[in-house]
């Protein structure tokens, strides 16, 4: 039996399966989202949904998870388009 990859969302903290979060990764300094999931980076997740960007800016989880200070204003811009764009939060 092949186990569930479950990961838990930076912005709600719930357990999610791999394919309803999205990916986001620091890589040289900089987060980025990982829209393959492939990049070899220490990686994150959060849902597909733009309320859990507004927890995101406001819980210190991603600023534990990727030894930062600051939550990057321009990640989160990225993450409200990507969801927009991807009509992933109906
Ligand atoms: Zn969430």
């Amino acid at each position: 039996m092949k186990e569930k990859c479950i990961r838990t969302c930076m912005g709600c903290n719930e357990k999610k399966t791999k394919n309803e979060l999205i990916r986001i990764v620091k890589r040289d300094n900089t987060i980025v989202i990982d829209k393959t999931g492939k990049l070899q980076a220490r990686g994150a997740y959060i849902c597909k949904r733009l309320s859990c960007v507004e927890k995101l800016k406001k819980n210190k989880r991603i600023k534990k998870a990727f030894q930062i200070n600051e939550v990057p204003e321009e990640l989160c811009c990225e993450l409200e388009k990507y969801i927009k764009e991807s009509n992933f939060d109906k």
